[in-house]
């Protein structure tokens, strides 16, 4: 991979929110969100997160991709799990410059902005094996 890592989210995009796959939810990210909305976390996740033996996710709204997307953005922007958060220094994007520059086809935040040398971009992507290990 590249020494550096050019990147700067742009205003007013939602395509990574639009793509499909799961979010994923570490409990942190579940007690967060909840706290935000002002629901308990037994209240978040009752009505949205989807809960297997050792990974829970977001719930996938039938008509939409995320009950938080709404026209003006996230609308828990400031609470968002730790997927969204650190989108897109995610390891598996992060060591690999096929996937990297595979995401930038529906990323235009991608080689915009300042160079994130990679180590900080490193860093980044250690939160989500720490936040999601199930997944790493
Ligand atoms: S797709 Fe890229 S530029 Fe658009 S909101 Fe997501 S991170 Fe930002
Ligand atoms: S939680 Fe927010 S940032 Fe994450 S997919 Fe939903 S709308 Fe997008």
């Amino acid at each position: 991979m590249a020494e550096a890592l050019r990147f700067e989210c742009q205003p007013g995009c939602t395509a990574c929110c639009t793509q499909r796959g799961f979010v994923y939810l570490s409990d942190a990210d579940i007690q967060r969100a909840a706290a935000f909305i002002s629901m308990s976390a037994a209240a978040f996740e009752r009505k949205f997160v989807y809960r297997t033996r050792n990974r829970a996710r977001l719930r996938v709204p039938r008509d939409a991709n995320c009950h938080f997307l709404l026209a003006g953005g996230c609308s828990i922007h400031p609470a968002k799990p730790t997927q969204c958060r650190t989108f897109p220094f995610w390891p598996e994007l992060v060591e690999s410059r096929r996937e990297w520059r595979k995401t930038a086809r529906y990323c235009p935040g991608i080689d915009k902005g300042p160079l994130i040398h990679i180590e900080t971009a490193r860093t980044i992507a250690q939160e989500m094996r720490e936040a999601y290990p199930a997944l790493y």
